[in-house]
């Protein structure tokens, strides 16, 4: 284990990660189908030059937020829709832009309802971008953590099962998302949709660049996004290192995004993060050892109380798939979902209908 070595900037109290540098942290999806390698060559090139939208047919309109290597725009190219500008910055590399032209040709395969729609993509250096379908909802992490929306346990259990079934199709197409979390979850009419998957390859490049020129850094500590320790599984906390050497990554896999999709799970049932207020080397020693936060407190009945911990658990082979998952969702019998206690006054005051 080396966690021993990672030190904060302060020893601030606050919630996880509040005093360290604040990242935001962004696209970092994997591909593990071996029918969508670069291989593939000429004519994966030729198809996905239909899905290339030329950079000045954008409008591009508002900042939405700026991420570790890239901005969200909103902008319109036949109706409103997202644009997420890649920071390019001394990139224009031929390897760069084939890492994100193997990016665009695995993202364009992805059609499912609960995942953003990928529209076509700038693959004209130094404009490389994506354009999505803009959401116009709230994100999960809104509605939670900023709004403290309460959300009934049925409405838990129906988007649980639909961001299980946009999950489960992303495991199918080969595609590890590795950046699952609610601020990559929207909520439009009470749908889930999944986003910022898909940009493998581009972004394993840029965040290379970004490691290796990051001197804001001091030694000693590393930069912690916040909430993003929560969603990370043992085995990733288990290879954290302070100085991440160009080109290092971390071990994502399908069952590490099933151990992100635990706190989601928890997040929506209690409206908190797990590990509330604990300092990250706290989180990171815990994790690390196979220590999970105490349920103790949580209301729910066994079968809700039970997917947590299957997702949690510590060997990522014993963790179960997404198509499980949904299975065993569709299964919580939802009225009595709820543990039968008077001290868990069920909150519907303020449904988080959108
Ligand atoms: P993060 O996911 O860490 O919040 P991003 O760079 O992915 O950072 O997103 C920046 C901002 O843009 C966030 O507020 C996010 O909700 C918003 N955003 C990203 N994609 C879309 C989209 N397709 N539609 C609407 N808003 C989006
Ligand atoms: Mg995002």
């Amino acid at each position: 284990l080396s966690v021993s070595s990672l030190t904060g900037t302060s020893g601030s109290s606050g919630s996880a990660g509040t005093a360290y540098r604040l990242d935001s942290q962004d696209s970092t999806a994997s591909v593990d189908d071996g029918s969508s390698t670069w291989n593939a060559g000429r004519q994966t090139s030729i198809s996905i030059r239909e899905w290339d939208i030329p950079y000045e047919e954008l409008v591009i309109l508002e900042r939405i937020g700026t991420g570790r290597f890239s901005t969200v725009h909103q902008g319109s190219w036949h109706g409103d829709v997202a644009i997420k500008i890649l920071d390019m910055e001394n990139m224009e590399d031929e390897a760069t832009l084939e890492a994100f032209r193997l990016d665009v040709s695995t993202f364009r395969k992805t059609r499912h309802e609960n995942l953003i729609l990928f529209m076509g993509a700038c693959m004209n250096p130094p404009k490389l971008a994506i354009v999505t379908s803009l959401c116009k909802g709230n994100t999960l992490y809104t509605h939670l953590h900023l709004r403290k929306d309460k959300f009934p346990l049925n409405k838990v259990i129906i988007v649980a099962q639909q961001i299980a079934q946009g999950m489960g199709y992303l495991h199918h197409r080969g595609i590890v998302h590795k950046d699952l979390k609610t601020k990559n979850i929207f909520l439009e009419k009470g749908h889930a949709i999944i986003s910022d998957f898909g940009l493998v390859n581009v972004a394993r490049r840029l965040c290379a660049r970004h490691t290796a020129g990051n001197r804001s850094t001091p030694r000693e500590s590393m930069s912690i996004p916040q909430g993003w320790l929560c969603y990370l599984a043992p085995e990733i906390m288990r290879a954290l290192r302070v100085h991440p050497t160009e080109g290092e990554d971390l071990p994502f896999t399908k069952a590490s995004d099933v151990f992100g999709f635990g706190t989601v799970w928890y997040e929506m049932l209690t409206g908190e993060w797990p590990w509330k207020n604990q300092p990250p080397e706290t989180i990171i020693w815990q994790v690390g050892k196979g220590m999970k936060p105490s349920l103790a407190n949580l209301q729910y009945s066994r079968d809700v109380k039970d997917i947590l911990l299957m997702c949690w658990t510590y060997r990522p082979d014993d963790r179960p798939d997404f198509t499980q998952l949904s299975n065993t969702l569709e299964k919580i019998p939802k009225k009595r979902a709820l543990a039968r206690s008077p001290s868990h006054p069920v909150q519907l005051s303020r449904s988080a209908e959108s």
